[in-house]
């Protein structure tokens, strides 16, 4: 029968390699149940359509540049005892990306900001939502290139088509100069546009020394917390538990009075 040398060649063709691979089982499976010709189709296309959204949320993944490969099911909610399960669950299921508004961690060094950030940003990656991370200071010294290359509208503009950007570590270097006018344009143009993932060492409070700007850093406050979820987290580094040094400096108060 030459069925199946037709079936190799036309999978081919159409670049569908995974069909072919699935077709066969599926065959012997559709004969032993009984399947109409209809649901043997269906069952094919599927598995193709599986198959390409799952490539198509690793490749978004790669894209996205996360530092490191983090899920919301490794994340210990019994030693992070300062937020509730349900509120990340919640984040988790992505409504806030497609009411494009924002999440905020807030909290010392080792609490789970970042972890939390990429977990919620795989997800996001997986559903098909485009993702885009990197820290405060590197989003700044991309605006910054973009400024002075005369293109920072359309800088914003390419990034206004990301649905979820997330921004780590603002707070651990205070920023200088146009930083914090760059920084706010990208709040600006991201309000109510698209949302945003931004974790800080720092309270809200003290946004005004990281920013070196206390006008700026309040005006960007009130339109990234406009639509947000605000997490503190508290606590000691996870990245030190179980160790024995004593106390370990931490100019912060984010998690204390944020
Ligand atoms: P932060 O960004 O707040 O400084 P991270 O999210 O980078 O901290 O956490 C530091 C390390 O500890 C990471 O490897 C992270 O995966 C891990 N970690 C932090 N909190 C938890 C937790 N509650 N459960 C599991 N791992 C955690
Ligand atoms: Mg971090």
């Amino acid at each position: 029968m030459s069925g199946a040398r037709d079936l190799a060649y036309l999978c081919r063709e159409l670049k569908h390699p995974s069909l072919l691979a699935g077709v066969e089982r599926l065959g012997e499976r559709a004969r032993a149940e009984g399947w109409s010709h209809e649901d043997f189709l269906a069952a094919c296309l599927e598995r193709e359509v599986s198959s390409r959204q799952s490539h198509g949320g690793e490749a978004r993944i790669a894209s996205a540049r996360f530092p490191a490969r983090k899920t919301l099911e490794d994340f210990d909610f019994e030693h992070q005892r300062s937020v509730r399960k349900e509120v990340v669950a919640h984040l988790g299921a992505l409504d806030f990306v497609e009411a494009k508004s924002n999440a905020i961690f807030l909290g010392p060094p080792g609490t789970g900001k970042s972890h939390l950030s990429i977990a919620l940003g795989i997800r996001a990656c997986l559903a098909g939502h485009r993702v885009a991370f990197a820290t405060a200071t590197q989003w700044v010294d991309r605006l910054a290139a973009a400024h002075d290359a005369g293109r920072l509208h359309d800088e914003l503009r390419r990034l206004g088509r990301i649905p979820l950007v997330i921004v780590d570590e603002v707070g651990y270097i205070p920023f200088q100069g146009e930083a914090a006018n760059l920084f706010f344009q990208l709040v600006s143009s991201r309000y109510e546009r698209a949302s945003l993932i931004v974790s800080s060492n720092k309270a809200f409070g003290r946004w005004g020394e990281v920013f070196g700007d206390d006008t700026v850093a309040g005006a960007m406050i009130d339109r990234l917390v406009h639509h947000a979820e605000v997490i503190n987290l508290k606590g000691d580094s996870y990245r030190l538990r179980g160790r024995d040094l004593g106390r370990v400096p931490g100019d912060d108060d984010a998690g204390t009075n944020a």
